[in-house]
Order: structure tokens, then C-alpha cells, then sequence
């Protein structure tokens, strides 16, 4: 038997990187941990490394305190953990632009990126396919979503797997959305909602940036581009539908109108379990089980888009191209950071947003410098809008 395939996990400490460790334990034969990071939580990195005793560790802010000297510190520790020669796959569960350096570094040394930062696809998609291309690396989507398309297109990406070539015989992507928190109320409601009401998401537990992301619906718009880029499917033939329940993960409607959907409970296991495997399917009874019974109804709605602008400003970034999607992303990112800190309101957003876009949308785009450029000028407007 071929020894366990090397993994790093980048973002070890958060919920992405909880579901990681809890579903590669189940499979010790097949996978281990050779690098873990996380952003500054120390006691919880510390947890993993004495569980798994990874060859790297790096905490990206260590503050003041001393580190153990096997750990590694800064930023740099994410191309690290990224390109050591015994990891193949790399799961980047940061949150955050802050990830493309490693998704563009893990892919130019030909390993597999397990994506879970869909904004480091977002920002950079044109870079990581090219680096995908000379470097021989690939990019697996965790997102449940796009797990589900993948798993729907069953074999039908390109031999290297989804990221390169433009998938044949697709009419039609139906993206599904839980709506959210705020899908029934009205516009004076969340005018006036708390942060509390913000992070209370209905069907599914995670960090707060992608909590805050679903209640707006910029989680959605993020998730077009990345579909968009992972499956060179063009942006009119991709569709959002609210579905509240969140079994039906996403579902793909081909050339003679058969649509073929994936379902399960709103659980994140399957779909790290599936990009860690991909293409094969690794037999898992830890998986939560689905019940057609216990699920039912499955219902559908239209996203009502007047209640929620910042999908539509985020697809709109999308079609436009260049550096338009970072551009939507940092804005997104630095008005989550300060709903999170308490000093911007929820429903301001799409206002922060669309001003970010209105002035800096049309940038190019055309490499990194320019990318990070955009993303610079666009946090600071966003960190000064009123
Ligand atoms: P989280 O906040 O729970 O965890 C984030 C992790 O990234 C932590 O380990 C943290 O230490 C690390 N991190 C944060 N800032 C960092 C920085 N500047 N540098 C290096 N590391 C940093 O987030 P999460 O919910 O696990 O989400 C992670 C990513 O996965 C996000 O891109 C999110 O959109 C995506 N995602 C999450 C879910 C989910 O169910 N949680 C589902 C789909 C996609
Ligand atoms: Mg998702």
C-alpha cells in the first residue's frame, strides 16, 4: 500500500480547518498532516500540532509571546506549509485575498489545491489558471456548491480536473442559496439588524466572514465567479435560486434538459472528503447521513435581488472582468471587517461596494501588482466611506 498522501492545511484553526482534521482522522491509512497554519489562535494550533505532529506549524502572528522553535511565523509560512516537498494536496481554508499567494505558489509546484478561500480564485483567477498551466498544479473546489457541480458533471471536466478547460454540454448552472438569515424580512428590518441577527445563519455553522457574506448574499456572487472560472461556464447561463433547506447542493442542467442535482445534509465533510479524494470516492460511515423523509419538503424561491444588491454587484464584477471581481472582494472584505468591528452597519454594504466598483472597476488587472493595487485602493475607500 502507498504510504498517506501529504497534506497541508492552511487555516488549521478555523471551521473549515475543524472539519479537516475531523475527516482526515477517519482515514489515517490514507492522508496525513505534513504543515498546518492559522492566523494568530495559539492555543488551538498548538492543539493540532501535539495530535499531529506536522513537520511545519506556522502561526502567521505570533504576537509577543515566544514560539516553540519547530514553528514557523509571518506570512510567509503559508507558501511554506504550500510548497513542502511532501505535501500533494493543499487545503487553503484561510479567509481571505490574503490566501492567493498560496493557491498561485501551491499550484506553480504542481500540487492539488483543496479550495475552500474562494476569494483568493475571485481576486486572482486569471493568474491561478495561468500558473496552473506552467506549473501543472490543480484547483479541487470544498465549496459545497461547486462540489456538487463537479459531482454532477461526473467526469466530464478535463483530465487535469475542473479549472482549465471549459466543460461541454452544460445549458445551464442552478446554484443554490439558503438565503440566508434575513430571507423573509423586509427591507426596515434589515435596515435595523444587529450583528447578532447578521451571524445567525439558519442551516449552517461557520466563520464569521462567510456568515456575514451569506446574510448579504456576497457569498453568492462570490460563488458565480467561482464557478464561472472553475467550469468556463459564461455568466448568462449561470443561475442562483434561494433554497432554503440547503439539501440540494447545486444542481446542472445539460444540452437535452435533464437536470442532475447533488444532495445531502448542509454539512461540510462530504465536500472536503470529495475534493481530498477526487477523483475517486472514499468509503466514509462519519458522513452525515441524508433522509428524503427527515429533509422534507425541498422547497424553491427567486433571490429577491432589490433586498439583496450585492449579488448583482458582484456578478456584474464578474462579467466586467480585469481586476473588477478583486476590486468587488477587497471592498466586500474590508466592509465585513468593519460590520464585524461594529463601526458600519450591515445594510451599508452594497453602498460601500458599488462605490469601490464605481471607481475602480475598470483597472486591468493584468498581474499580480496590479491585482494587489486594486485591492489596496479599494480597502482603504471602504475603510472611509460614511
Ligand atoms: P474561519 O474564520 O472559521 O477560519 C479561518 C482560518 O484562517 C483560521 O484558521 C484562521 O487562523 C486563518 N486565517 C484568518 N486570517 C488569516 C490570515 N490573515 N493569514 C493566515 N491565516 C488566516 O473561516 P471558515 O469558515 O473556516 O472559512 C474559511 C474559508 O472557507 C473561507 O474562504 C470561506 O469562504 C470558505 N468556506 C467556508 C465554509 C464553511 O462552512 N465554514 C464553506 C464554504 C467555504
Ligand atoms: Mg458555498
Amino acid at each position: 500500500m502507498s504510504p498517506p498522501t501529504g497534506i497541508a492545511l492552511l487555516g488549521a484553526t478555523g471551521s473549515i480547518g475543524a472539519t479537516a482534521q475531523r475527516v482526515v482522522a477517519r482515514h489515517p491509512a490514507r492522508f496525513r498532516f505534513v504543515a498546518m497554519t492559522a492566523h494568530s489562535d495559539r492555543a488551538a494550533l498548538a492543539a493540532a500540532d501535539a495530535r499531529w505532529r506536522p513537520a511545519v506549524v506556522g502561526l502567521v502572528n505570533p504576537g509577543n509571546e515566544p514560539l516553540p522553535e519547530r514553528w514557523s511565523h509571518g506570512r510567509e509560512c503559508l507558501v511554506e506549509a504550500a510548497t513542502h516537498d511532501d505535501v500533494a494536496i493543499v487545503l487553503n481554508a484561510v479567509v481571505g485575498a490574503v490566501g492567493l499567494e498560496a493557491t498561485l505558489a501551491a499550484v506553480s509546484a504542481g500540487k492539488r489545491v483543496a479550495l475552500a478561500n474562494k476569494e483568493s480564485l475571485v481576486m486572482g483567477g486569471a493568474l491561478v489558471q495561468r500558473a496552473m498551466c506552467s506549473g501543472g498544479g490543480t484547483v479541487v473546489p470544498v465549496d459545497s456548491e461547486h462540489s456538487a457541480l463537479l459531482q454532477c458533471l461526473a467526469g466530464r471536466v478535463g483530465g487535469r480536473g475542473p479549472g482549465l478547460l471549459p466543460v461541454a454540454g452544460v445549458r445551464r448552472f442552478i446554484i443554490t442559496a439558503s438565503g440566508g438569515p434575513f430571507r423573509e424580512w423586509d427591507a426596515k428590518r434589515i435596515h435595523q439588524a444587529t450583528l447578532a441577527d447578521v451571524l445567525k445563519h439558519p442551516t449552517w455553522a461557520m466563520g464569521r466572514k462567510i456568515s456575514v457574506d451569506s446574510a448579504s448574499l456576497a457569498n453568492k456572487a462570490l460563488e458565480v465567479i467561482e464557478a464561472h472560472l472553475l467550469f468556463g461556464v459564461p455568466y448568462e447561463r449561470i443561475e442562483v435560486v434561494v433554497h432554503p433547506q440547503s439539501i440540494v447542493h447545486s444542481m446542472v442542467e445539460f444540452e437535452d434538459g435533464s437536470v442532475v442535482a447533488q444532495l445531502g445534509v448542509p454539512s461540510m465533510e462530504l465536500p472536503v472528503l470529495y475534493a481530498l479524494g477526487y477523483p475517486d470516492r472514499i468509503t466514509d460511515d462519519g458522513v452525515p447521513r441524508f433522509d428524503p423523509v427527515a429533509s422534507s419538503p425541498l422547497t424553491f424561491e427567486p433571490v429577491r435581488h432589490d433586498l439583496f444588491p450585492t449579488l448583482g454587484l458582484g456578478i456584474a464584477a464578474g462579467v466586467t472582468g480585469g481586476a473588477a471581481p478583486a476590486v468587488f472582494n477587497a471592498a466586500n472584505e474590508a466592509a465585513v471587517a468593519r460590520v464585524l468591528a461594529g463601526t458600519m452597519a450591515f445594510s451599508t454594504i452594497p453602498g460601500a461596494i458599488e462605490l469601490a466598483l464605481s471607481r475602480l472597476g475598470h483597472h486591468s488587472g493584468e498581474d499580480l501588482p496590479a491585482l494587489l493595487a486594486a485591492d489596496a485602493a479599494a480597502r482603504v475607500l471602504v475603510q472611509e466611506y460614511r
